[in-house]
């Protein structure tokens, strides 16, 4: 182990790790970074075909957004947001106000997912109390929803090998089936599905209304819950119950938002009308964090009188509205203009598409999702029960090693192995990244015993 590692192993504790894995699988050292590579210190290179933790969009160190940062650090590096403001802050509101829909008028800035749906449960909970309506107090979710690690979102969040620890901690909310098609919580079959799947959410609407404050859903894509797809008729009639009882609609785009299911924001896909956006990883491309949650009038005039009636909205966090992350956001928007980013998408996503489509016929590939430039293949023991891996078995870890070999970053989760490709990405480099990843899954096949 080189000397650096070792520093690094005395002193660092790595997030998601165990980390006496760390004896045999030491973190890689990285040393840079350009478009969808990643060099370690040995000059390896890497396809960061995980977007580096589904933020990077343009690809590693894009000259227009590093130049951005310099620039930026040359004048302002950071200042409070509390009293005062500065000029790519302005800026980037009146970008993201540009790209989301038009009820959507007013931007809150943090600085990470967790802490932008934080502040939308906040301000939809405070949103009830000062407009009188004092037991709208719950908040519902989706059974496998995952909407940050902090203890107010892991409490929306699914129950997970990860949480159940911290269960204790929780504050109450409702949980409904998730719509995990493959899986289906109603035994539906695909030709007979009539989105039995909304019932739940409709008899617990009916009944509860009265004390729910609103709904928070990740739109088309749960995925940290194994990259699960789902139909955009269920969000359609998320949507519609959410209006019907008179709760707000939350809208979690911390992992779908800026092109990754081919529109700018997944919800665009359907019909539905968010109360909040919570938006982050892609939004600097993923060079600096910062998040926002975005709101209605409606919302923002409920907390809008003098100071003595107590309606503010205290919660702010230190880094909020940051000036070079800001900069990096404003230049990856000015990305998306210049290149068309979003218009060049609809080639590549079929490419992916045609090519994950041959991965059926594999042993133990149960199930194939697609959406935009996310692919997923869910790993099973036996195809027709749907058994899925123990997960003492770590066959996560094996695909991981077997990755690194063949030169793609690939971290399963759990059983499930995912592509979730930046954006630049081309058609050649999908190809290979769809060889590899084919190779890999038929040796883990052969290899596999039973
Ligand atoms: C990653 C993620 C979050 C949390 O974001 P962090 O920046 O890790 O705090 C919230 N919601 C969704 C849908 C996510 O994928």
């Amino acid at each position: 182990m080189d000397k650096q590692i070792r520093e690094d192993l005395k002193n660092i504790w790595h997030p998601y790790t165990q980390m006496k894995d760390c004896e045999f699988l030491p973190p890689i050292f990285i040393e840079k970074a350009e478009g969808i590579y990643l060099y370690d210190s040995k000059g390896k290179q890497y396809m960061d075909t995980i977007s580096s933790w589904w933020c990077n969009i343009h690809g590693h160190c894009h000259p227009h957004i590093m130049r951005a940062i310099k620039d930026q650090t040359e004048k302002l590096d950071h200042v409070l947001f509390a009293g005062f403001t500065h000029k790519e802050a302005i800026k980037l509101s009146s970008n993201l106000l540009d790209i989301t829909g038009n009820h959507i008028k007013k931007v809150f800035y943090s600085d990470d997912g967790s802490t932008a749906v934080e502040a939308a449960i906040k301000m939809s909970f405070q949103y009830w109390q000062n407009t009188g309506q004092k037991n709208k107090t719950k908040f519902v979710s989706l059974d496998k929803a995952y909407h940050g690690d902090t203890i107010g979102t892991m409490s929306l969040g699914g129950i997970s090998q990860y949480t159940e620890i911290f269960e204790p901690l929780f504050y109450k909310t409702y949980k409904v089936p998730t719509p995990y098609c493959y899986r289906c919580p109603m035994n539906a079959e695909k030709d007979n599905c009539a989105f039995e799947c909304l019932k739940p959410l409709k008899e617990l609407l009916a009944e509860k209304h009265q004390e729910i404050a609103g709904l928070i859903i990740e739109p088309l894509l749960l995925a940290a819950a194994g990259m699960i797809v789902y139909p955009v008729e269920y969000l359609d009639g998320v949507g519609r119950l959410a209006k019907k009882f008179g709760i707000h609609l939350i809208v979690d785009e911390v992992a779908t938002g800026f092109g990754r299911t081919g529109k700018m924001f997944a919800h665009e896909h359907s019909d539905i009308v968010p109360d909040f956006l919570c938006i982050s990883k892609g939004l600097t491309s993923g060079t600096l964090p910062l998040a926002v949650t975005m709101t209605t009038n409606e919302v923002y005039d409920a907390f809008y009188g003098d100071y003595e009636e107590g309606k503010t909205f205290f919660h702010g966090h230190t880094y909020t509205g940051n000036p070079i992350a800001c900069s990096a956001a404003n230049a990856s928007l000015e990305i998306f203009k210049k290149e068309k980013t979003i218009d060049n998408l609809h080639v590549k996503i079929n490419i992916l598409k045609e090519n994950l489509a041959k991965f059926t016929t594999l042993k133990y590939v149960g199930d194939i999702r697609q959406i935009g430039l996310i692919g997923a293949i869910e790993l099973v023991k036996d195809k027709k029960t749907k058994a899925g891996f123990d997960m003492d078995e770590r066959i996560g870890l094996q695909i991981y090693k077997k990755g690194l070999e063949k030169n793609i970053i690939l971290r399963p989760l759990g059983n499930i192995v995912y592509v979730y490709l930046p954006l630049v990405i081309n058609i050649d480099e999908i190809k290979e990244v769809l060889r590899k990843l084919y190779s890999i899954i038929k040796e883990f096949c052969e290899e596999y015993k039973n």
